[in-house]
């Protein structure tokens, strides 16, 4: 702080050091000056006449005084009178401080303060400012636009006054959640306000919270985005959509229901024909294989094995088109019952067990004995033979089977592992296809691609899945399928 003493008749008699660093003068320089010189004529003019208005009292005020070869600086000067005892005026003590550093800056927050209110007036968007209380301090030209009232009309009322009634509550909560919120932006949130002309408008509320040093809300700036339009023509859409679902639903429908008759119709033409063709077929089935045992000639009894060998499997594929038309009609139903799966697998395995002796095949089953599952006997017979029956005709000589289940909560997951020749991923995709025979040089006149079918149908029908997994060719096959648990029994611990 500089500090100066005048005289009465305006020359500096005394003065501390600061005043020289603040005015770059020497003592020669400021000793007897005469203080007019430290001002611009202007401004001595203005100190000249505060002094008059001031009476001698203590005032302070801003100014600009000069700095030896830098121009002048902005100031800020305390000036008062200095008496003697007698109450005469002997002189007058200045404090002067450099403010040029806080002149700057108020003059950059004046400047964007005006931006920000030039902005704020001009935006193209309606803007309105709160307290925290909700009370309007201002809005833009945009919102009166708007809303239809003038800036007079808004500012004093609380932002509730212009929402629509229905909302008012749960925008003053939200208000107040708002306030405690801490956050210097609130994520939009949709209101409804009224207008002026009692029109219903929908706005897109984003909110800006400023604070003051205590950390507390002084002011929320909120820009308001009218979504009116948006908002019908979203209604609309939606409205369409709904219609143009309904459409589509009905037709869905109707083609589900086509479909659903043609698969019908379809089941019950194979099934008549199955039945067509199996009473012609009975008479051969079982008089041929007479003709080849008696039939003499080494010639024709070659040719009765190769037609015994036809009728077989014509007789094989018409039982498995039955039977796959069967399990297709709704009206089909199983007879569930709690059945021990370790059992059902047993039986299939020592049913075929002439089969897979001859390939020397290992066949081990290691379900667990206590699982029971809730299944039509007769068709899950069907399941394991199928599936242990294609295990066995796949897997090479030598080769192994394992058969194994383990249950998670409601259901069981069996699996029917094998190391046979195995399945590539483009196969996979189609086995449980009907009448697919994944390649051709794999048959024999025991196939005729209905059992993986038959298969998938009878798991279905039980609520369950049916899939296969392979490492690939030459790798082995793993068929897995689920079954529900039974609830009475389920897996009962052996103590
Ligand atoms: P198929 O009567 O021909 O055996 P499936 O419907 O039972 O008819 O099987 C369809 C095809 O899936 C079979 O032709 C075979 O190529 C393939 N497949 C089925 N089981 C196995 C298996 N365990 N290992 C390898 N391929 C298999």
């Amino acid at each position: 702080m500089a500090i100066t003493i005048v005289d009465n008749n305006e020359r500096i008699i005394s003065w501390n050091k600061y005043t020289e660093g603040l005015l770059n003068m020497n003592e020669k320089e400021l000793f007897m000056r005469p203080v007019e010189s430290l001002y611009p004529p202007d401004e001595w003019k203005k100190i000249r006449a505060e002094n008059v208005r001031q009476k001698g009292m203590k005032y302070r005020l801003e100014t600009k005084l000069v700095r030896k070869y830098q121009g002048f600086f902005d100031a800020e000067l305390s000036l008062c009178v200095l008496k003697d005892n007698t109450e005469n005026i002997v002189g007058s003590i200045g404090i002067i401080k450099d403010i040029t550093k806080l002149k700057k800056t108020e003059k950059k927050l004046k400047e964007s303060e005006e931006k920000f209110r030039r902005f704020y007036e001009n935006a193209p968007v309606p803007y309105h400012t709160l307290s925290p209380y909700g009370f309007i301090t201002d809005v833009n030209e945009k919102w009166c636009q708007i809303l239809g009232y003038s800036k007079k009309e808004a500012i004093g009322k609380t932002i509730f006054d212009f929402i629509v009634e229905e909302e008012r509550e749960s925008a003053k909560l939200s208000f107040k959640d708002k306030i405690s919120s801490k956050k210097f932006y609130v994520e939009g949130h949709e209101r409804k306000f009224l207008t002026k002309a009692s029109e219903e408008r929908t706005f897109m509320i984003n909110d800006f919270l400023s604070y003051d040093e205590s950390n507390n809300v002084n002011s929320i700036y909120t820009i308001i985005e009218d979504i009116t339009g948006c908002k019908k023509t979203e209604k609309e859409y939606h409205e369409k959509l709904e219609i143009l679902n309904e459409k589509l639903e009905k037709k869905v429908q109707e083609r589900t229901a086509e479909i659903k008759q043609l698969l019908e119709q379809k089941d019950e033409f194979i099934n008549q024909l199955g039945h067509d063709l199996k009473t012609p077929l009975t008479p051969l089935v079982s008089l041929l294989p007479i003709l080849e045992k008696t039939e003499g000639d080494p010639k024709s009894k070659e040719i009765l094995e190769v037609l015994v060998r036809n009728v077989n499997y014509i007789k094989n594929l018409v039982i498995k088109t039955i039977e796959l038309a069967r399990l297709n009609k709704d009206s089909t139903v199983f007879d569930l019952k709690d059945l021990n799966l370790w059992e059902e697998a047993d039986n299939a395995v020592q049913d075929q067990k002439y089969r897979w002796d001859e390939k020397g095949l290992k066949v081990k089953n290691k379900i667990n004995e206590n699982i029971f599952v809730k299944a039509d006997k007769l068709q899950l017979d069907e399941l394991f033979y199928n599936l242990i029956n294609n295990a066995v005709k796949y897997t090479t000589y030598g080769g192994n089977i394992t058969i194994d289940a383990h249950s998670d909560g409601d259901f069981v997951t069996v699996s029917i592992m094998d190391s046979g020749i195995g399945i590539n991923d483009e196969q996979i995709k189609y086995v449980f296809n009907e009448f697919y025979k994944a390649d051709h040089s794999r048959h024999d006149f025991s196939s005729v691609g209905l059992g993986l079918s038959i298969c998938k149908r009878i798991v279905e029908k039980h609520r369950g899945k049916i899939w296969v997994e392979s490492p690939g060719i030459g790798k082995g096959s793993t068929f897995y399928f689920t079954l529900k648990m039974s609830k009475n029994r389920g897996l009962i611990n052996n103590q």
